[in-house]
């Protein structure tokens, strides 16, 4: 098969469902895909099996959850455009707004497309143990949410009748102790208005399917708080967790050039196809490597585009690379196809799925006219 292209294993990714629907069974909440950390969706058919449905951050991604997903679709957006609310009402269950005047200026509008919408808002509980302030939706002056102080906007207007639910997102890649924290700051600051909604969305970011993720406690935080509140249905919302460690990024060198260190040249690109190796940043693990220095032969990796920068890292190996040689990075199913770009011309990898049956099926592959097509 040429390379690059992701490889998608479905046995892995059934794994992480499997793990997300004994939380269902356990507890009774729903879980929605978020479309946003992972959207391939020629795996759809297996993971609408299993969750409830997704949620969209604007039209494009609720247009591909009415199309290709088919369950429930929760829409949430920091801003809406008052054009995209016909469409966007039309095909969702809940709509989520991220501010009163948001909420005031499209609840009705909304409403008047679709009588059946769920409406909510996304509240800011103003505490967050976020790793990475580039990734906390709680930080200083942060536009993500409502803030307790601007929910009193809608307390002396009739606007809080208009809400069915609360939606907060707080966390990033964190364990259940995050979300208890969590809950605690949103339950002081917003916990009096529960009694009158009918749901409360726990947003994303929990690491439900890492190894060592402590699922018991996360049920039990579940079912704690619906003891409190045994009237509202509660939903999260993961995507990372989905596509955690459920497929790789297969890649082949191209050159090995000298300058102080050996450097080899990949045909693929931090900077493209795996951005956030660059912005978050972290290494990614690559298969049957170690770090410098550790195992015999040291290379930095770097991508075929013209940015200084576009290194994935230094790593060692067994033996030496050679020019043809596949570099197998692991854990690049989320937030890497959907975020992949064609800078510097660099093609996008071609996307595979490695079937339950063991057969492996290309599904996409992209060429010089998806480069051309996108620049005018
Ligand atoms: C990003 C995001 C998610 C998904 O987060 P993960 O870290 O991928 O689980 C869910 N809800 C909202 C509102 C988000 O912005």
């Amino acid at each position: 098969m040429k390379t690059p292209y992701w490889l998608l294993e479905e046995h892995l990714l059934e794994q992480n469902l499997k793990t997300l629907a004994h939380i269902k069974e356990q507890t009774g909440v729903k879980i929605l895909l978020a479309l946003k950390g992972y959207a391939l969706w020629q795996s759809f058919p297996m993971v609408s099996k299993y969750l409830d449905g997704c949620c969209a951050s604007g039209l494009h991604e609720a247009k591909l959850s009415d199309e290709k997903f088919q369950k429930e679709l929760h829409t949430y957006s920091p801003a809406f455009k008052e054009e995209d609310i016909e469409e966007i009402a039309k095909i969702s269950h809940h709509l989520v707004f991220n501010s009163p005047s948001q909420l005031e200026r499209f609840s009705d509008l909304a409403k008047s497309y679709n009588p059946s919408i769920s409406i909510g808002i996304r509240v800011n509980p103003e505490y967050s143990e976020s790793p990475v302030e580039l990734y906390n939706p709680c930080g200083v002056y942060s536009r993500l949410g409502t803030t307790v102080e601007n929910f009193g906007i809608l307390l002396k207007s009739e606007m809080l009748d208009k809400l069915d639910g609360l939606h907060f997102h707080a966390l990033c890649e964190q364990d259940s102790t995050a979300l208890e924290n969590v809950l605690k700051a949103f339950e002081e600051k917003f916990g009096k208005h529960l009694n009158a909604m009918k749901w409360v969305n726990f947003g994303g970011g929990h690491h439900i399917t890492r190894k060592g993720y402590d699922i018991e406690k996360l049920i039990s935080i579940i079912k704690s708080f619906q003891s409190r509140y045994p009237h509202l249905q509660i939903y999260l919302e993961p995507g990372e967790a989905v596509g955690w460690e459920t497929g790789t990024l297969v890649t082949s060198v191209l050159d090995i050039v000298h300058n102080g260190i050996d450097i080899a040249i990949l045909d693929t690109s931090a900077e493209a196809h795996m951005p956030d190796t660059i912005i978050m940043p972290y290494r990614a693990d690559i298969r049957n490597s170690a770090k410098a220095g550790e195992k015999k032969h040291t290379y930095r990796l770097a991508g075929n585009t013209c940015l200084a920068g576009d290194v994935m890292g230094d790593y060692s190996f067994d033996k030496p690379l050679k020019i043809g040689d596949n570099v197998i990075f692991e854990d690049q199913m989320h937030y890497t196809m959907v975020k992949a770009t064609t800078f510097n011309g660099v093609p996008l990898p071609s996307i595979a799925i490695k079937r339950l049956d063991g057969s492996v099926e290309i599904v996409k592959e992209f060429g010089y006219e998806d480069f051309r097509d996108r620049l005018s």
